[in-house]
């Protein structure tokens, strides 16, 4: 997933060079879960492999541990990531609605 712009302060300044170590080095060039090598068509989907680097049991940009950190093709990456995402719009939903709801209340309260 790329870094979002305002995310990336959160990021160690050297990120670039953990995320390179953990995909050239420690993985070999290829995805750490599936074996799937990087610019190879993948096995399952046969799109071209990038590998990326993901955070594995805490999300957090800041949270650049080496033990933290996974080379991992797309579609690792998306199907471990899937439930975080899911929650993050459920989440933007639900304060869309909060928002959506203080207005009315703003507007309605303003009327009477
Ligand atoms: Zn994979």
């Amino acid at each position: 997933m790329p870094i979002s712009p305002e995310n990336k302060a959160r990021y160690p300044k050297d990120w670039a060079l953990r995320s390179r170590f953990v995909r050239f080095y420690r993985a070999g060039n290829k995805c750490e879960w599936c074996g799937a090598e990087n610019h190879q068509p993948h096995p399952v989907t046969g799109s071209r492999v990038v590998l990326t680097c993901a955070h594995i049991f805490d999300h957090r940009p800041e949270a650049a541990s080496l033990l933290n950190l996974a080379a991992l093709c797309q579609r690792c990456h998306n199907q471990h990531d899937a439930p975080m995402r899911r929650q993050n719009r459920r989440d933007r939903r639900n304060r869309r609605a909060t928002n959506q709801l203080k207005l009315w209340r703003l507007i309605h309260d303003n009327k009477s």
